[in-house]
C-alpha cells in the first residue's frame, strides 16, 4: 500500500503533469502574466460551469471574502452574522472591515450555520449573513434566503470549500453553490477541491452593477486607467494559477465524484460503531463535495484517537478546535457560552480522516480498521 496523505497532490498531479506543463509553457511564452487570456479563458470555463453571470478572479478566499464585503458597501459597526464554527477567515475579514462579527450556533447534524440561529442574532444594525458550506456541505439556502429576504439582509456565501456542489431545492431547482447568494467568495488554495498551485480566489455574482462595481475594487478601485473612483485593493489571480485551474476545472466534477466514493465507502465501514457518527448527506449526495470527511467520536478519546492513527502513520485533522468566539483576537465579553452549545461539543468530538481524490479502496479499508481498533 502507497504511504497515505491528507491530501495527494502529487499524485493528482502526476495524471495531468504533460496538460498542466503544456499550460504553464503557454502563458510563459505568452509573456501575458497579468490578467491575461489564461485569466479570462479561466473565468469565462467557471461561469459556464457554476452557471453564475460573473466571475472575478482575484489573489486568494480570504480576499474574495474580503472584497465580496467591500462590494455591498457596509458601514464600520455594521452587523455581519456568520459562524462560530468554521475557519477564521471568516470573520477576520468582517473585523478587519471594522464591521462587527455576530457569531452563532451551528446544526449537529450538517456542522453549518443554524437558521434559527441567525434569526435569534438579528438587530437593526444587522446587514449581512455569511453562510460557510463547510467541508463540502451545502448550507441551508432556502432557510437563509428566506430570512435574508424578510429582513433585507445580504447573503454572501463562502464556498471555499464547497465548489462543484449543487444545492437542491425544495421544488427540485437544482443551483451549484456559489450562485446562491447576492455575492459568494470561494478559494484555490492548494487543498481545496479545486486547487492551484499557489494561492488564488475568485468572487462570484448574477448582478451586473455588483460585478462592476467589484472588478473596479480589485483592480485599486479604478474603473478607469489611473481614475481612481474608490478605495480597493490589488489582487489578481496570477496568469500561472489560472492556466493550472483551467485544466483542473475540467476534472473538477471527477475529482468530486471520487471524493463521494471514498466518503460513501468510509461511512459503510464505520457507521454502525456506536462511538461514532458519520457526516450526514442528503440521499442523493449532490450536496456534499466532501472537501473534508468529518466524524463526531461521542463518549470516547477524540485526541487518543488523533495520536494513535499518526502514530500508524495515518494523518488526520482537527477542523477546528477551537470556536471562534473563544479565539483571542475574536472574545466579545458580551456573549455567552451558552450561546453555543454544538460548537463547544464539535470542537472536542470533530476529527477529520484523509480525504482526496487519489485514496484506494485498500487504504480506505486500513484507516477505517485502524480507527475501529483503537475505538474497540
Ligand atoms: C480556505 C478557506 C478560506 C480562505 O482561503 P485562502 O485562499 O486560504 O485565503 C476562507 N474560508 C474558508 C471556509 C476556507 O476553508
Amino acid at each position: 500500500m502507497e504511504p497515505i496523505h491528507m491530501v495527494d497532490l502529487k499524485g493528482q498531479y502526476s495524471f495531468i503533469a504533460d496538460e498542466v506543463k503544456a499550460a504553464l509553457d503557454g502563458v510563459i511564452e505568452s509573456t501575458a502574466f497579468i490578467n491575461g487570456p489564461a485569466v479570462k479563458d479561466f473565468q469565462a470555463n467557471l461561469e459556464a460551469y457554476l452557471g453564475v453571470k460573473h466571475v472575478i478572479p482575484c489573489a486568494n478566499g480570504t480576499d474574495a471574502l474580503q472584497i465580496a464585503l467591500m462590494g455591498l458597501k457596509l458601514q464600520p459597526g455594521d452587523e455581519v452574522i456568520t459562524a462560530d464554527f468554521t475557519f477564521a477567515a471568516t470573520v477576520e475579514v468582517i473585523s478587519l472591515l471594522r464591521l462587527k462579527p455576530v457569531l452563532v450556533d451551528v446544526d449537529p447534524k450538517t456542522f453549518n450555520i443554524n437558521p434559527e440561529a441567525i434569526e435569534a442574532a438579528i438587530t437593526l444594525k444587522t446587514k449581512a449573513i455569511i453562510p460557510v458550506h463547510l467541508f463540502g456541505q451545502t448550507a441551508d439556502m432556502e432557510a437563509i434566503n428566506a430570512i435574508a429576504d424578510k429582513h433585507k439582509l445580504f447573503v454572501v456565501e463562502d464556498n471555499a470549500q464547497g465548489i462543484g456542489a449543487t444545492y437542491n431545492y425544495k421544488d427540485g431547482r437544482k443551483v451549484k453553490t456559489g450562485g446562491l447568494s447576492h455575492v459568494a467568495a470561494t478559494s484555490f488554495f492548494p487543498s481545496k477541491n479545486l486547487g492551484a498551485y499557489g494561492d488564488g480566489g475568485a468572487i462570484f455574482t448574477n448582478d451586473d452593477e455588483l460585478a462592476h462595481f467589484i472588478r473596479g475594487i480589485v483592480n485599486h478601485g479604478m474603473y478607469e486607467r489611473y481614475y481612481h473612483d474608490v478605495v480597493g485593493v490589488n489582487s489578481r489571480l496570477d496568469a500561472m494559477q489560472a492556466a493550472i485551474l483551467n485544466v483542473k476545472l475540467k476534472y473538477l466534477d471527477y475529482y468530486n465524484e471520487r471524493r463521494k466514493e471514498a466518503a460513501i465507502r468510509y461511512t459503510t465501514l464505520l457507521k454502525d460503531h456506536p462511538n461514532i457518527i458519520t457526516p450526514y448527506r442528503e440521499a442523493a449526495c449532490s450536496s456534499h463535495v466532501f472537501h473534508q470527511y468529518t466524524l463526531r467520536i461521542i463518549h470516547h478519546d477524540r485526541d487518543g484517537l488523533v495520536k494513535y492513527l499518526n502514530e500508524n502513520d495515518i494523518p488526520c485533522g482537527v477542523y477546528y478546535p477551537v470556536p471562534l468566539h473563544r479565539q483571542k483576537a475574536y472574545i466579545d465579553p458580551t456573549v455567552s457560552e451558552d450561546d453555543f452549545p454544538v460548537t463547544n461539543q464539535l470542537v472536542k468530538e470533530v476529527i477529520s480522516l484523509p480525504m482526496h481524490s487519489e485514496l484506494t479502496v485498500d487504504q480506505i479499508e486500513h484507516i477505517a480498521a485502524k480507527v475501529m481498533a483503537y475505538l474497540g
